[in-house]
């Protein structure tokens, strides 16, 4: 599987040595570091993407679920490029800043009010300082596995999962970030996802000393997987009874019904972030939520506390690309996506049962993921006993198919897609196993 990998993908490992000479690792997103080597992609339209070797590929993962439309839709790049032709950032306020505002508080029922800034990692840190700033406290209570972005706070601990029977420290010491000043780690603190006896016991111990309380509906990055409706129920009774802030980081989650993930689960978090899909394609992140919380960011002079800035803040190209992907996203778009969710999550399950192969298959509504593992994966803690060579070469044998997946095969679909492509990946998979299988894993 590897040597196929590295013959028709020559072009990509000849460029790697040239970028690895000037951006370390050979790119700056490390999410997509895969060995031996990353495919540098150079095209892309609808479903699919092309690498340097001229290779196509069906683009399961969508820029880390970030292109719902797939790529090069026609009605956001018209939209696009009429603003572009005027200018890609104005120097005042863009009259579209507050139209895209006014549709996300249309379509959540929990925010009142929208600022915009540049990132999802942009959004979480505004959240934050807007619940300390609110609270008057420091400490960030966050979930084994929850991946919100790389501002300090948010991101300690999360890329060393603890090994299942590890006791529980709610203070991690940082491992796997250096860099970070001293205080951090006690303000951050960790407990396992899914465990709302662990979500009461904290709020016992601390609960008045928490500013917020920040997770996914679903944990993305750290393996798809779905939060229990209990787990998240009890987040919200028990951070409501000590004034903490429930923050709900809806930045992969937001494409789950037109209300964001909080429709389905029926919640209401003072203040939601989110990115990706807002900015259809173009750089984004943005914090919205109670009217009370959120005026914390206007002037000084009128009561503001925390200023919003940026040079490229809701700028004219993401408000209007913004504007156009969600006008073609409703609830018909979503139904339907989610409809090729489940049938790919069947398919990829049903080729790991035929086998009785140890693998699980996790995700909900567009978005999956694929665990090599026997354990029922419910948290981070599940998720460190993933083999992970397992995991590489499975993403290599799916790219030799034509299936591009991220390194950890985790991925979300698009709705150009269709059942015909969804039974090509289900197909590759199998292939891919059978190679695997074949080749002694
Ligand atoms: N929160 C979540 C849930 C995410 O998945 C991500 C990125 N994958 C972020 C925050 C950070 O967003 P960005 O990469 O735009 O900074």
């Amino acid at each position: 599987i590897v040597r196929r990998f590295r013959e028709s993908n020559r072009k990509s490992a000849e460029h790697e040595q040239r970028a690895r000479k000037v951006v370390p690792g050979g790119t700056s997103r490390a999410t997509m570091l895969q060995k031996p080597f990353p495919v540098y992609l150079a095209d892309a339209r609808g479903a699919s993407v092309w690498d340097l070797d001229g290779n196509e590929r069906l683009d399961f993962n969508n820029n880390m679920l970030a292109m719902i439309h797939g790529h090069g839709h026609p009605e956001v790049v018209a939209a696009v490029k009429a603003q572009l032709e005027r200018t890609s950032a104005f120097t005042s306020v863009s009259e579209r800043e507050a139209e895209l505002a006014e549709t996300l508080c249309g379509r959540v029922a929990s925010i009142d009010k929208v600022t915009f800034d540049n990132s999802g990692t942009e959004a979480v840190m505004m959240a934050i300082r807007l619940a300390r700033a609110y609270t008057g406290r420091t400490r960030i209570l966050r979930f084994e596995g929850g991946y919100h972005g790389f501002y300090d706070p948010v991101i300690t601990g999360s890329f060393s999962n603890p090994p299942v029977d590890a006791p529980h420290d709610p203070h991690p010491p940082v491992r796997d970030m250096a860099g970070m000043p001293p205080g951090v780690t006690e303000d951050a603190v960790l407990v396992p996802y899914n465990d709302a006896e662990a979500v009461r016991r904290v709020f016992r111990e601390q609960g008045e000393r928490l500013a917020a309380v920040i997770v996914e509906p679903m944990l993305g990055g750290g393996g798809m997987i779905p939060g229990l409706p209990d787990f998240l129920r009890t987040i919200r009774e028990e951070s409501a009874k000590t004034g903490t802030v429930m923050i709900c980081d809806e930045v992969i989650t937001l494409r789950f019904a037109t209300g964001g993930a909080q429709e389905v689960y029926g919640l209401a978090p003072d203040l939601t972030t989110m990115g990706k899909i807002i900015g259809g394609g173009y750089p984004v992140g943005a914090v919205g939520g109670r009217a009370e919380i959120m005026d914390l960011c206007r002037p000084a002079d009128e009561g503001g506390a925390v200023m919003t800035m940026g040079t490229f803040n809701s700028n004219p190209v993401t408000v209007t690309a913004g504007l156009a992907t969600l006008k073609l996203l409703d609830k018909a778009a979503i139904d339907r996506l989610n409809g090729l969710g489940d049938r790919l999550r069947k398919g990829l399950s049903d080729c790991i049962e035929k086998r009785q192969v140890p693998a699980r298959v996790t995700g909900a509504a567009s978005c999956f993921d694929i665990h090599f593992t026997r354990r029922e994966i419910n948290n981070a803690r599940d998720v460190a006993t993933d083999d992970e060579a397992l995991q590489q070469v499975c993403s290599l044998g799916l790219a030799n198919r034509g299936i591009l997946v991220s390194k950890s095969r985790k991925g979300g679909l698009s709705t150009v897609m269709d059942e015909g492509i969804i039974d090509r990946a289900v197909e590759a998979f199998d292939d891919t196993l059978t190679e695997m299988t074949a080749e002694g894993w």
